[in-house]
């Protein structure tokens, strides 16, 4: 009998994490790993921190050595897109028009940067970050950028603003909202993160709507203009306004979407024998009970395990609470739990926020959804824990950095 061909679309974190946990519980038929960029699987925090900063060396961010997919086996295709899917003929066609069928098929096709829906927005000099290349040209930039506009005041809008500083570069950052990371973290710790960038000299604008990239001649962005008619001369403006799941290929296959590919806690999609995981995976999860999209890396480094379970055909489910990271000049950051605008009713602070060494807890009813470890370590894992107790907790002892949090936790 012909050997199975598990096949995964997306050469991602997710995508090798798929490919690795596959071989480790024991699959060895074949392997095919594709993937459109003509990188090797690669880690994409280091594009908005060290890598980007120059502090980081480029072999470091691979997922594995390239020798690691001849050892294991992985057909690894790079440079190919997978065009359509035909979930009932079990086939996945790809950009050099060939047709690769699957016993098994891993969507791990990640997400794409929201674009700039502006005149201007196709001028050379606006860029923005997602892939390696990204990375690499908007580092190119710091080289003779005298001042970068960073449009929207969010993860890549900070970080790579950071980076810009810490090059010797100005900054402006122009966040629509009130703060920048409002509405994710609220206003009293998104403060936090608009004196720190302040601090570091970064000029921050809020409720700044970008209405036009501004064009001196050349085809060259050479600044925005904003909706209230001011202008801010750059040399390169950074769009980081979001990103949107790559779902097309599912959609298009009749696969059930929503802001993401809709999959069960075992994240099977609503088609037999096709999974998804990573950035475009909109999942159940057990412990929220609803399902969620979550864009950041530890949910692309571990869902594919439980993935590659279940198209092993064992039990699983993916219930980890979501979790993420920021590092930003002298402060670093956790972040664990899932508190969306709207849900909390309570933000507890334990720490000093002036300092920037605290613990902010998000709460509703008295339960902690969310906590954010700032400059303060090895309690990340508490935090998870309290999180997913889901018991309710006493305010002034979650405020005290004298009670110990796992005592916190209920029994
Ligand atoms: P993001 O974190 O979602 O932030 C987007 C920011 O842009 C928000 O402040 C948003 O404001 C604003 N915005 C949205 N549409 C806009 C528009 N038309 N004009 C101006 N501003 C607009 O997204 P991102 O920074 O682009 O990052 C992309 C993805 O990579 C995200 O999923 C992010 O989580 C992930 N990432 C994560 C990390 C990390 O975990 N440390 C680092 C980098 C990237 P509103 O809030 O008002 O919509």
């Amino acid at each position: 009998m012909a050997q199975p061909t598990y096949l995964i679309v997306g050469a991602s974190l997710a995508g090798a994490k798929a490919a690795e946990a596959l071989r480790a519980g024991g699959f060895d038929g074949r392997i095919v790993l594709l993937g459109q960029e003509q990188e090797a699987p690669y880690e994409r925090p280091p594009l908005s921190k060290g890598y980007l900063m120059g502090k980081q060396d480029r072999e470091t961010i691979f997922v594995h050595p390239s020798q690691w997919y001849t050892d294991n086996a992985i057909d690894l295709r790079l440079g190919i897109t997978a065009t359509a899917l035909d979930p009932s003929g079990r086939t996945v066609t790809v950009s050099t028009g060939e047709t690769v069928g699957y016993d098994k098929l891993l969507l791990a096709t990640g997400a794409s940067p929201r674009r700039l829906p502006v005149p201007g927005a196709d001028l050379d000099g606006v860029l923005y970050l997602r892939s390696v290349q990204d990375s690499e040209r908007i580092k190119d930039t710091f080289r003779h950028a005298s001042r970068i506009a960073f449009v929207g005041g969010g993860w890549i809008g900070l970080e790579a603003a950071a980076a810009a500083r810490e090059a010797g570069v100005e900054a402006t950052v122009l966040e629509r909202g009130e703060l920048p990371l409002g509405r994710v973290l609220g206003p009293q710790i998104a403060q936090v993160f608009a004196d720190l960038h302040r601090e570091h000299g970064v000029d921050l604008r809020v409720s700044a709507h970008v209405s036009e990239i501004l064009d001196r001649g050349g085809g060259k962005a050479a600044g925005v203009t904003l909706a209230d008619g001011s202008v801010i001369e750059a040399d390169a403006v950074v769009v980081g306004i979001g990103a949107a799941a790559n779902t097309a290929l599912a959609a298009d296959a009749g696969l059930q979407v929503d802001i993401g590919v809709v999959v069960d806690a075992a994240l099977r999609t609503s088609q037999p024998d096709i999974y998804a995981a990573g950035d475009v995976a909109s999942a159940f999860h057990p412990l929220l009970g609803k399902h969620i999209r979550v864009e950041h890396w530890a949910n692309a480094l571990h869902q594919p395990e439980v993935a590659a379970r279940s198209m092993l055909g064992e039990q699983a489910s993916y219930d980890r609470v979501p979790y993420f990271f920021t590092d930003q000049y002298d402060l670093g950051m956790e972040y664990a739990g899932h508190a969306e605008p709207g849900s909390y009713d309570d933000v507890v602070v334990r720490g000093d926020l002036e300092r920037r060494e605290f613990i902010a807890f998000w709460l509703a009813n008295g339960r902690v959804l969310a906590g954010m470890n700032v400059n303060i370590w090895d309690v990340n894992d508490a935090i998870q824990r309290l999180v997913r107790s889901g018991g309710t907790v006493e305010r002034a002892a979650l405020a005290d950095p004298d009670v110990p949090l796992d005592q916190l936790i209920p029994a």
